[in-house]
Formats: structure tokens, sequence, C-alpha cells
């Protein structure tokens, strides 16, 4: 058996402390917060917490897993329903051009329908059906694989091209948006990753009763089930050789240290790019739940809670600026507007379980900065599978 210390109780930490518990080992949660969830309990912006991202994710079959190998069924804790369409609005030279295109996920079919209601024809879906070999090459030798330190760089697909080359088949200007603009990536991200539009189309996306707090909740349930040790209110400083030192310089000791606390102890902190505009709106009830203007500089929104929405943009860009020119004029319903940096993200590909040296893994976004949450999942997934099992 060994004695791991998971450092941080957000996703990435809850779920590598539930599936090593499984597999016997003795794990023990440290949590600076007063409570486990991390993003998943909300972002806080002036006093209140605000949704992380859209309340969704793809690829159902990593949350059932963790569930499963980490006890019951995930149906014995918390449901998931399937999430409505992604509202995009694909601005053109002219304006007459400009597209609104609601596009949903889970079936080839109904995104084929959408695109030609859109557009008059459908360039997109034989473009999105060239990805599955790539998927599954990305899938099996890096998403799904615990990368140690003296790991070589893994080998993928579509090594040869970034992600402006790959999305340059699709002749459409707007449709090239389309495809380029993912969450947390430039276009300089590498080619592969424009695999994403394959998953949410096949796997769909899917939302928590109860949203991300809810699974934080069942999270939470699991743990306890284990019977992990989940210390809250504990600030660690840095990892060290024989486990990790507290803020107050004392030390814990650990075989293993799984880093969890959405940042990589070992590197530099990388300047966020983005920022998270969090607004309270009085009367505008026609704004999606989850839109993205592709505008030169691209604005994410999702909603939160009843009358809230958080808008993503680069930080020295108006967001409601931007929505206001496409349309969506939200300045006179604006009740309150508050903003923080957004986490940073990478163009890397994500290992979303890698080890800087030996004894101390990071996962989550620690691993690899904007890791979406399925991700997080595969990698705490391939943390468990390499350490293995405590032999009865
Ligand atoms: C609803 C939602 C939607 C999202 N949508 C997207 C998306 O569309 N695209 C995307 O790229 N990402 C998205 N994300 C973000 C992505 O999923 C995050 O990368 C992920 O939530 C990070 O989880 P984490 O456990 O690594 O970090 P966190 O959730 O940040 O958890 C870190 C935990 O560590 C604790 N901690 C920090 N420092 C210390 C310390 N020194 N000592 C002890 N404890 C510490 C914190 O209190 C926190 O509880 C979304 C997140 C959510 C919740």
């Amino acid at each position: 058996m060994a004695r791991i210390l998971v450092v941080g109780g957000g996703f990435a930490g809850m779920s590598a402390a539930a599936r090593l518990a499984k597999l016997r080992h003795d794990v023990t949660v440290l949590e600076r917060g007063a409570e486990p969830g991390g993003r998943l309990l909300g972002v806080p912006i002036g006093g209140d917490r605000w949704a992380a991202g859209p309340e969704s994710v793809t690829l159902p079959g990593a949350f059932r897993d963790l569930f499963r190998k980490s006890g019951r069924p995930m149906d014995a804790l918390i449901a998931i329903s399937p999430a409505g369409p992604r509202h995009h609005v694909l601005p053109a030279r002219w304006p007459r051009h400009t597209v609104t295109l609601d596009l949903p996920f889970g079936t080839r079919g109904a995104q084929h329908d959408a695109v030609v209601a859109a557009f008059g024809s459908d360039a997109w879906s034989p473009w999105v059906d060239e990805s599955p070999d790539p998927w599954n090459e990305l899938r099996r030798s890096v998403l799904e694989v615990a990368h140690p330190h003296d790991s070589p760089v893994p080998e993928v697909a579509w090594s040869d091209r970034s992600l402006s080359r790959t999305v340059r088949a699709l002749r459409d200007p707007r449709l090239r948006r389309l495809a380029a603009d993912l969450p947390g990536l430039t276009e300089s991200a590498p080619g592969v990753l424009a695999v994403w539009h394959y998953v949410e189309r096949n796997f769909g996306r899917w939302r928590f009763d109860g949203g991300s707090a809810g699974l934080a909740t069942a999270l939470t349930t699991r743990l306890r089930e284990r019977k992990v040790t989940i210390e809250t209110g504990v600030d660690v400083a840095r990892p060290v050789d024989v486990g990790v030192e507290l803020a107050d310089g004392s030390i814990r000791e650990a075989d293993v240290v799984v880093w969890a606390t959405g940042t990589d102890p070992l590197a530099a902190a990388p300047t966020p790019s983005l920022e998270h505009t969090a607004v309270r709106l009085d009367g505008a009830t026609e704004v999606p739940d989850d839109l993205v203007v592709h505008d030169s500089h691209v604005v994410r929104g999702w909603r939160s809670g009843t009358d809230g929405w958080v808008f993503e943009a680069p930080r020295d860009v108006d967001p409601l600026a931007v929505l206001a020119r496409h349309g969506l004029d939200l300045t006179s319903f604006v009740t309150w507007r508050g903003s923080v940096p957004a986490p940073p993200t990478s163009d890397d590909l994500p290992r979303p379980a890698r080890s800087p040296r030996p004894g101390l893994w990071l996962v989550g976004a620690a691993a690899s900065p904007g890791a979406s949450l399925e991700v997080t999942g595969m990698g705490t997934a391939a943390l468990a599978e390499h350490l293995g099992a405590v032999p009865r």
C-alpha cells in the first residue's frame, strides 16, 4: 500500500483520490479551501460564485468509468441529461453573410440539418468525418496514458500540421472559424486537437443534475464511501523529496504526491491572456445558455444561475461591445458586472497525468493548463492504472 497525498480537492484531486482509494492505497486529500470541489463549485467574482465554464461535459463514458471503477455506478449518485446546442455567431465581411448556427451535439444527422439550414449546404459534416482515426490515436497515445518524467514526447496523428492548417480544408471562412476556435487554443495548437469537434458530435454534451456543483457533491460522497481522509483548510507550499511542505513549514511524508492544485508547482505561472466577465441581467431572457461569437477576438459565454452569464474574452477586449456589434446588445440590461483573470491555457498537447520527477504526479489543470473536465478524468484514470492496485 502506498501512502498517497493528493494536494488539491478539485475535480482532478477528487477523481484521482477516489480511484486510488479503490485500489486500496492510503489516500489523504489536502485542500486549502473550506470544502472540496475547486472550480466545480464556481469561481468567486465580486463575492458570488460563477460557473467556471459551460455547465456541460462530453465523453460521458469518462465519468461513468470514474464512478464505476471507484465503487457503484454513476447513476446511483447523480443523473446526467443531454445539453442543448451551442449558439455560434459566424461573422462575414458583409453583414448579410453573417450566419448564426445552433449546433447540436451527439448526432451527425442533427448537425447536418443545422448546418444546411444556416449555410444552404453542408461542408462541415464530411470534414468532421475525417477525425475518428486521429481521435483514437490521441486518446490511446496521449490522453489515456500516464507520462512518467523520462517518457519520450508522444507520437500523434497529424503531427505535421497546426490547427490553422487542419481547418484549411474547409473552404468557407466562417466554417474555418467554427473549426479553429476551440476553448483555450490558438491556431498554432497541434492540428490533432481539431478532433474535439468529432468527440462532441459523436459523444454529445451532457449536464449533471445540479450542475458541476452536483458533480462535486457526488464525488465528495464517493470519497467518504471510500474512506478517503479529506483535510480542509490546509495550505500546501510545495512538493519536497519526502512528500510535501505545508505553508506553516511542517512536512507531511508520502510515498507518492499527486499534485492537483490547478498550477504546476515547478514552473513559473503562465500569464493569463483571457478574462472572465460576470454580468447580472435584468430582463434579457433571449441570451443563449452557451454561445460563441467568432469575431476577430472570440467571445464565449455561458449561463450561470437564473440571471447571470459569464463571458470569456481576451483581457483587453470588452465582451459586451463585441456582442453588441453582432446584434446582442445587453448593456441596458446589466445590473451588475465584475471581472477576474481566466485561468491560463496552453497550446501544448494535453498530457493530463504527467510526472516531472519520481514520486510526484501532476493531474488536471496543474498538468495541462486549460485541460477540460473530461480530459482531466482520463488523466486520473491513466494515473490509477499506472500506479496499480495494492495486492490483497
Ligand atoms: C463547469 C466547468 C466548465 C468548464 N469548462 C471548460 C471548458 O469548456 N474548457 C476548458 O478548457 N476548461 C473548462 N473548465 C476548466 C477545467 O475543467 C479545469 O481545468 C478543471 O476544472 C480543473 O480542475 P482541477 O481539479 O485541476 O483544478 P481546480 O478545480 O482549480 O481545483 C484545485 C483545488 O486545489 C486547491 N488548492 C489550490 N492551491 C492549493 C494549495 N497550495 N494547497 C492546497 N490546496 C490547494 C484549490 O482550493 C482547489 O480546490 C471547466 C470547469 C468547470 C468546473
